[in-house]
């Protein structure tokens, strides 16, 4: 049966580019059961497409599909899935091949050397270099997807090396970017994250038995264990005979984890590299608290990544902490094209609570804004229920530029930051006032990290490498342009 799926686009968001799961069954668990119940922690990550690859034996059963895990993992569907000893499973979010069904992942590849499952999160920056490489060597390739192209690399490592170990780790020397990935191989589940750590990926136990994700929560959500965050440029492989770590041979000195993560892309109950995405959430609310210290009736924040960053201003300032709006948790898709769709989307999805706004001096957080859109139709919604005044903060700096490393600002000319001043911004969102967090107190609220943090779509300083010749989506134009 043929589904179609549209993006949710009614908010003008970064999104991220996926959701990664693996399990390593030393005890007798339902592999299927926990793979699906984990990427339900994940879902966040991604709501295009689902799905999960079990190795039973070497024989590899992968189901996926477009759609959210409900739709993708029907209770048929599920009862046809053996038992195996390992799995991987994911979760897709993607602005541009959102309707590509051979982008979905995991991806499976046979080769001479055996089967081998995928599934990755993160931009590879040298994509093109390499594709464009492989091809001259006669690959042919079926979809524009990360995961495809580094199924390829490891492949064909693995036919000059003496082991899938080897091959991976050859690999990861080549690739240049962000990934946090999982592979099932014939007689392992290998993980590993990419020397600058730009995705968060982590170890878990349940029982004797291993897990992957890329987020901890994902972890508690099947009642394991977390263990540790795998480091930037480690791989882990676990096989019969327990789990081994290796390191990346090529280092890097600088570390540079996603600090929008914390912002906006994690779940608020996910630990990442030492710090909470809840409390650093909290702290942003705090420090916009000292750094605009605004008097109001209420303060709110915008479901779901502004509420937490309202509660840490409300514990801060000691003004009452309200709701403002209600949020229908059920629509996630909507039909249409273009603004019309949009607008629709936005209308339904969210609204102001009168009985609660009306006549009040309103401090409305919200974790971000990208185009403006959004804002806009916030600081109206709370007008349109009454409000008296709307005063607009935002728990993280302006954005400025694109990111080169996993999320879906391609291109810089569609922030309105980057065309407005702060002031131009506020009145085209028609807010009383409007304040941003500064870059010094976002690195504020998550102190503490293991690993050191990439700023760069705030600030234009990137610690890894920006590519010359860079997306999937360009690639794609000058295949079709030539
Ligand atoms: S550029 Fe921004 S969104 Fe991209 S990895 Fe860096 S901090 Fe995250």
């Amino acid at each position: 049966m043929t589904k179609f799926v549209t993006m949710d686009t009614s908010r003008d968001k970064f999104h991220d580019e996926c959701g990664v799961f693996g399990f390593y069954n030393n005890d007798d668990f339902d592999i299927a059961a926990i793979t699906h119940d984990a990427l339900y922690g994940l879902q966040h990550r991604g709501q295009i497409s689902a799905g999960m690859t079990v190795n039973d034996g070497g024989s590899f059963t992968t189901v996926k599909e477009l759609g959210m895990i409900s739709e993708v993992f029907t209770p048929q569907v599920m009862k046809k899935i053996p038992n195996g000893r390992a799995s991987i499973g994911h979760v897709r979010y993607t602005a541009s091949q959102s309707l590509d069904r051979a982008a979905n992942q995991p991806l499976v590849l046979r080769y001479m050397k055996g089967s081998l499952a995928i599934a990755s999160n993160g931009v590879i920056s040298n994509f093109a270099e390499i594709r464009k490489e492989l091809e001259r060597g006669g690959s042919i390739f079926q979809s524009n997807s990360n995961a495809e192209l580094m199924a390829y690399v490891i492949a064909t490592n693995r036919c000059v090396t003496d082991s899938i170990e080897q091959a991976v780790l050859k690999s990861m020397n080549e690739m240049k970017g962000s990934y946090s990935t999982v592979i099932c191989a014939p007689e392992s589940l290998i993980a590993f994250r990419d020397i600058h750590g730009f995705r968060p990926l982590c170890l878990g136990k349940l029982k004797n038995s291993y897990i992957i994700a890329s987020e901890s929560c994902a972890i508690d959500t099947v009642g394991g264990e977390f263990v540790r965050d795998i480091e930037p440029g480690e791989m882990i492989v676990i096989n019969d005979e327990g789990i081994k770590r290796y390191h990346q041979n090529n280092k890097s000195d600088v570390t540079s984890l996603c600090i929008f993560e914390f912002v906006y892309i994690a779940r608020p109950d996910s630990e990442i590299d030492g710090v909470s995405v809840f409390t650093a959430r909290l702290k942003a609310g705090e420090l916009l608290y000292k750094e605009y210290p605004l008097d109001a009736d209420m303060v709110c924040g915008v479901p779901d990544s502004g509420l937490i960053a309202a509660e840490g201003y409300s514990k801060a300032s000691g003004l009452p902490l309200g709701m403002g709006f209600m949020k229908n948790k059920f629509i996630t898709k909507n039909v249409g094209t273009g603004m019309e769709k949009k607008k629709r989307l936005m209308q339904t999805k969210l609204r102001a609570l009168k009985s609660n706004v009306s006549g009040k001096r309103i401090i409305v957080i919200d974790d971000s804004i990208v185009r403006g859109m959004t804002s806009k139709h916030i600081v109206k919604l709370l007008r349109d229920a009454g409000a008296k005044e709307v005063h607009v903060l935002i728990s993280s700096p302006p954005f400025i530029d694109e990111c080169y490393f996993g999320t879906d600002i391609h291109d810089r000319s569609t922030l309105i930051a980057n065309n407005m001043t702060v002031e131009e911004i506020r009145e085209e969102i028609c807010a009383d006032s409007l304040g941003y967090l500064s870059i010094e107190s976002l690195h504020k609220s998550v102190e503490g990290t293991s690993v050191s943090l990439c700023d760069g779509c705030f600030t234009s300083k990137y610690k890894a490498e920006v590519p010359t010749t860079f997306f999937v989506d360009k690639y794609a134009n000058k295949i079709r342009n030539k």
